[in-house]
């Protein structure tokens, strides 16, 4: 056969394998989208798991009406310019691939409000019809998305969505994650009319608290009621977090923790393997190996390192990050939990006079 140029439909519909690949990705897309835009209110709407409607609405800086077509073509992004700005990149987005591959695979309406214009406009793009029309809408300052029936014209990726339920809990989960290092944003989340979560923005008390009050709402009180507290820091790292040492008991009843693995590099979720060795040494440290399951560790830690010190552009979901000092990361990590898991360890031995 010819070689042939994909049309860039074609192309967008491909790339959107990457980025979309459940109606979880598309709203983890979007949410970042908002909060990029500094929204500190992101309203999210969910029917049919997704697979009906995802609507984010944000009160963000919105889009102008002349980049409104722009947000949706490919490689069109207004967060980075060239290879400096990548490498200290503070945003989530940075490709400007999500819209465009998005709505190659669904309908698409994305209508935006900015403060400097003086009324909302709209664009609508629906699957390969990619001439975006601007028309006038109605629209407070800040952004909507509204994408319908993703993977309608992919039958193929909408054979592999998952029921209701299962598709809804996997967005549940991306909005803890993000709401997890977001305390300061309102988050509203409901499904098929009816409101599952509401996140609010916990204002001007000490950081601490607030903190604890969202890890609260979202991993439990019996979470943030054990764990231990840490923040240190050492030249350019800073780790912050909650650790939950465990107990024989707490082992027996690990349902508790489950799945309260949360990892942050620069406010960025991650899934980091120097990371999650640092941790698991750390406790090895203070119990028997035996003991140690993955799943029976619960933990919530955000990581500060200088952007330069730090690849986030490893991974299309970006879920992973590469330090330019493993080493170095990971030993303050393990020296950080040691010692949150020694204090405690320690004040067990006096308790009990062993
Ligand atoms: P990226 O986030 O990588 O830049 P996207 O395709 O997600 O790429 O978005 C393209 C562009 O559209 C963004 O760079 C931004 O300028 C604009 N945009 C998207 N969503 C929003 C939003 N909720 N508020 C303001 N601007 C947005
Ligand atoms: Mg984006």
């Amino acid at each position: 056969m010819a070689i042939k140029i994909l049309s860039p439909q074609l192309a967008n519909q491909i790339a959107a394998g990457e980025v979309v690949e459940r109606p979880s990705s598309v709203v983890k897309e979007l949410v970042e989208n908002a909060l990029d835009a500094e929204a500190t209110q992101v309203e999210i709407q969910i029917e049919q798991g997704g697979a009906g409607l995802i609507l984010i609405r944000d009160n963000g800086s919105g889009i102008s009406k002349a980049d409104l077509p722009f947000a949706l073509a490919r490689h069109a992004t207004s967060k980075i310019s060239d290879m400096e700005d990548l490498i200290s990149i503070l945003s989530f987005g940075f490709r400007g691939e999500a819209l465009a591959s998005i709505s190659s695979v669904s309908r698409l309406t994305l209508t935006s409000h900015t403060a400097e214009q003086a009324e909302a406009w709209q664009v609508h793009a629906e699957g390969r019809d990619m001439n975006a029309v601007v028309k006038p809408a109605a629209h407070p300052i800040g952004t909507t998305v509204e994408v319908r029936n993703l993977f309608y014209n992919t039958p193929a990726r909408r054979k592999f969505l998952r029921t209701e339920k299962t598709e809804f809990n996997h967005i549940d989960e991306v909005i803890k994650r993000i709401a997890l290092v977001r305390h300061d944003v309102t988050f509203t989340l409901t499904h098929n009319g009816k409101r599952i979560r509401y996140y609010r923005a916990v204002p001007a008390q000490s950081e601490l608290a607030q903190k604890q009050a969202r890890v609260a709402q979202i991993c439990g009180n019996r979470f943030i009621d054990s764990a231990n507290h840490i923040l240190w820091n050492h030249f350019d790292l800073a780790i912050e977090g909650w650790v939950m040492p465990l107990s024989t008991s707490e082992l027996e009843s690990s349902q508790i923790v489950q799945g309260i693995q949360y990892c942050y590099v620069n406010g960025r979720i991650v899934r980091d393997k120097v990371i999650m060795h640092a941790i698991k040494q750390a406790f090895q440290t203070y119990y028997p190996d035996s003991f140690l399951s993955d799943d029976k560790l619960a933990y919530v830690i955000y990581l500060s390192v200088s952007p330069e010190q730090v690849d986030v552009n490893v991974h299309p979901a970006k879920h992973e990050v590469r330090f330019h000092q493993n080493r170095t990361v990971h030993d303050f990590i393990y020296q950080a939990v040691m010692q949150s898991l020694e204090a405690h360890c320690a004040q067990i031995d006096l308790e009990t006079g062993e």
